[in-house]
């Protein structure tokens, strides 16, 4: 019996689990531990809330820990838990699919001031990630200032955009979605540092932005690039840019919040006055594909500040971490003898929950081609070394009773009212029948 723990509940880890099972069927038992006492990582806390079709496939994960893999949650790995070595003692493979939950810092003056979040706290907050529960989020003020131009900022505008109506149907956090209902925010600003051809928004999100209740996307027309230049982009590209086009030419729809883009825009510094931040910018100009600065500053008034730049893995005792590149030194998904890493923790953080599969099946098969069973204890020895130190953890059953009680306390059309504290959850999880 080949014995696999994998450290994250993610997409990634699921993956991974799921094409161990389907290689080896009976021949492999797999744990997949996480600090949470939640299973499925971002699909729970980083996907949008209002786009519960891309959640879904939690059901296929479901169905892994259904087929036999243990969830072993409320467990942490690393610093003040249980030990890579340990793990590495008890298993005969361990995976790191711990993913990126920290933010990139913006690198510019005044990035910790009150009101300036990162998009892991922002994003943690509305989905109730009980890290972020009590997150001070300032929205009284009109101005917002979301940076970065990828989906992460496309999802923060829109989801400070959206009506209490428009978000009925989401599973966002209760207290974000009382916050949100009470916003003062109208005057939202996406800046880039790059124009729209260097952009990584995709089609579907950009095209969302239109379609919106009460927002209004706007594009000043002298960003976009001669439209002949738009054949030689790739296909997703090409539409994104097409939908800028279109925002830029519509006439003003007299909606009460406008999303500005803000391109060739790079911050510099952010500043407090009062009550009020001013993020100070300069206009840059492309030298090729690099943003240079032109010295041509202005400042935008906000009360709040989204940086929504990247995100970083966090390194574990025990394996080598390329602080660079905010992930794990590895080969392929081979950090080391029985070591791995997959998904964001394997190659840094992007691509959409899908590009985790390929990553999975290609880490379970170096696995299975690497690793000879060696007879350890796995789960049983796990399962005794965190009875010795009285760690209870959340175990399927536990996620069950714990999914079982957010759906119950559910207002229709939305499909859970999360518990939002580790103490909320773990209240739940007690109550599964063993
Ligand atoms: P991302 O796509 O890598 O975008 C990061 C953005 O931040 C880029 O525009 C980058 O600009 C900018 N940036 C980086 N450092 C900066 C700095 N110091 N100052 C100003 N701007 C800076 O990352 P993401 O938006 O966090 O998304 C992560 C991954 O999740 C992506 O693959 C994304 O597609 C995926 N995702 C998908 C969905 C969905 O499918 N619905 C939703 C959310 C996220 P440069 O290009 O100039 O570096």
């Amino acid at each position: 019996m080949l014995r696999v723990a994998i450290v994250g509940a993610g997409p990634a880890g699921f993956y991974t689990a799921e094409a161990l099972g389907k290689r080896l069927g009976p021949g492999v038992a797999v744990d997949i531990i996480d600090r949470l006492p939640t299973p499925y990582g971002l699909i729970r806390a980083g996907v949008a809330p209002d786009h519960q079709s891309i959640k879904a496939v939690d059901r296929r994960y479901h169905a892994v820990l259904a087929g036999g893999v243990r969830f072993v949650g409320h467990v942490e790995v690393g610093e003040g838990g249980v030990s890579l070595a340990e793990l590495q003692g008890l298993y005969d493979a361990v995976v790191l699919a711990t993913g990126a939950p920290y933010d990139r810092p913006l690198g510019i003056p005044g990035e910790d001031l009150p009101g300036v979040l990162g998009s892991a706290a922002f994003v943690g907050w509305y989905n109730g990630h009980p890290d972020y529960a009590e997150l001070a989020v300032p929205l009284a003020r009109a101005g917002a200032c979301v940076i970065g131009n990828g989906n992460v900022a496309i999802d923060v505008a829109r989801l400070l955009a959206k009506t209490p109506a428009e978000l009925a149907a989401s599973d966002m956090a209760r207290h974000a979605r009382l916050a949100l209902g009470a916003s003062g925010v109208a005057d939202i600003h996406i800046i880039g540092r790059r124009g729209p051809y260097q952009a990584s928004f995709t089609p579907k999100e950009m095209g969302e932005l239109g379609h919106l209740e009460r927002a209004q996307p706007r594009v000043d027309a002298g960003y976009l690039p001669d439209v002949a230049g738009d054949a030689a982009l790739d296909p997703g590209l090409r539409k994104v840019v097409g939908h800028l086009r279109n925002f830029a030419a519509a006439p003003p729809a007299g909606k009460p919040v406008t999303i500005t883009f803000d391109f060739l825009t790079r911050p510099v510094a952010i500043e407090r006055h009062g009550e009020a931040l001013r993020l100070v910018v300069e206009t840059t100009r492309l030298d090729g594909e690099v943003a240079v600065g032109t010295g041509v500053m202005r400042a935008i008034d906000c009360g709040l500040i989204v940086g929504c730049i990247g995100y970083r893995s966090a390194p574990i005792a025990g394996a080598p971490f390329d602080a660079g590149r905010g992930r794990f030194v590895n080969d392929g998904g081979r950090i080391g003898a029985g070591l791995y890493a997959t998904g964001w923790a394997r190659r840094g953080p992007s691509g959409t929950i899908g590009t985790n599969r390929p990553d999975g099946i290609e880490v379970a098969e170096a696995i299975v081609a690497d690793v000879v069973p060696a007879g350890r204890s796995g789960g049983v020895g796990l399962d005794a070394l965190l009875a010795a130190r009285g760690v209870s953890p959340v175990t399927f059953s536990g996620w069950q009773a714990i999914d079982a009680a957010e759906t119950a306390a559910a207002t229709h059309p939305s499909p859970r009212e999360k518990h939002v504290t580790r103490a909320a959850l773990l209240a739940a999880a007690e109550t599964a029948v063993a």
